[in-house]
């Protein structure tokens, strides 16, 4: 049994995501104590208890102590199956997160899965759908796998509601190498609101538009029905030959709109004065499924916290090691051995 301190390195429900998908795919059981011990409101959260939920009844796995608020589970997985699924979070916790959980163990199957997957999709702290789609699985459709994602409906905290369907076609995952992120093609972005004023998305378009250079017309406002409210967000992306970055810029009551809209434009500014491969939250996603293709690398920005726990966490279930060296123009280089 693999024993994890869920309050050591980022101690987050990354951690608890992370142990239960290599549970799934590697067959071994964990246990883990201080659940979200970093975090001001310890133990399971909602969200948290659902992406369990669907590690358990897309595999017959059995996990003890799985309820809101629970500070240790243990996790004894079964075997997976690829099928039909739909589940809701039941509050506006992520979608995104849920499906990040149960992928991996899926794309290990030997049969097709649609997932239907209803809660929040565009949501703070957590890849927002269209980060998903456009900068994720695109890198892991090179591994082999065919997966497709669409949003069928927007869900912004607190109201959630929002869906997304997934589509999955296994394939074994072939290691690759992910260094060069080529020519930039385009760069993009929309201003999302749903039963808010336009007048916020605007203000967001022409301050990040101000700080990108970027040209009239690259960032559009797109408005929501009323009923996906109330909610806002500022999706930037740079489309590269070899992957795309999108960034995001969450509203939340209080915040202003060039606030907002600055710090996304400045991490996608950053991003774009860099030569490296993966931005932050790309990097610690991938460093699961190039452990499970068997290793590889890619090249980031510098590492962040949740890369390092990933990458501890990913050594335990799969004894593979991942090296972070920064190299001479001050990227990373992230070998996966
Ligand atoms: P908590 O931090 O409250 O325990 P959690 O379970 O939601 O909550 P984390 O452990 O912080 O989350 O993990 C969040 C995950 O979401 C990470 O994998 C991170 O890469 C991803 N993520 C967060 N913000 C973004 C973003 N703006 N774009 C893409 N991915 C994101």
């Amino acid at each position: 049994m693999i024993k994890i301190d869920g309050s050591e390195g980022e101690g987050g429900g990354q951690v608890l995501r992370t142990s239960a998908s290599l549970s799934l795919v590697t067959g071994q059981p964990f246990r883990i104590e201080n659940i979200r011990g970093k975090r001001e409101k310890q133990g399971l959260m909602r969200q948290h208890v659902t992406s369990l939920e669907a590690a358990c009844a897309i595999s017959e796995s059995e996990c003890d102590g799985l309820a809101v608020g629970s500070s240790e589970i243990t996790f004894r997985p079964g075997s997976v199956k690829s099928g039909n699924y739909r589940f809701a979070v039941g509050t506006a916790g992520s979608t995104n997160l849920v499906l990040q959980t149960i992928l991996p163990a899926l794309v290990f199957t030997d049969g097709p899965s649609h997932i239907i997957l209803e809660g929040g999709t565009h949501n703070l702290m957590a890849p927002p759908f269209d980060f998903i789609e456009r900068a994720f699985l695109p890198i892991i459709n090179r591994m082999g796998p065919t997966i497709s994602a669409k949003l069928i409906r927007h869900g912004f905290y607190p109201q959630g509601g929002g869906r997304i369907e997934i589509d999955i076609n296994p394939a074994p995952l072939q290691r690759i190498e992910c260094l060069d992120r080529g020519k930039l093609c385009s760069t993009s972005g929309t201003a999302y609101f749903a039963g808010l004023p336009y007048e916020i998305a605007s203000r967001e378009v022409k301050a990040a538009s101000k700080i990108l250079g970027w040209e009239d017309g690259a960032i559009g406002v797109r408005q929501l029905p009323e009923d996906q409210g109330p909610g806002n967000i500022l999706i930037l992306e740079a489309a590269f030959e070899n992957v795309s970055e999108v960034v995001s810029g969450f509203g939340k009551l209080g915040l202003k709109a060039e606030r907002l809209a600055k710090t996304a434009a400045n991490r996608m500014k950053g991003y774009l004065a860099s030569k490296a491969f993966a931005g932050p939250y790309l990097a610690d996603q991938l460093l699961l499924p190039f452990a499970l293709s068997g290793g590889g690398a890619f090249t980031t920005v510098k590492p962040s916290q949740h890369s390092l726990t990933s990458a501890d966490i990913v050594e335990k279930f799969t004894g593979r090691k991942s090296s972070f060296d920064q190299q001479e123009n001050g990227e990373f280089l992230v070998q996966i051995g």
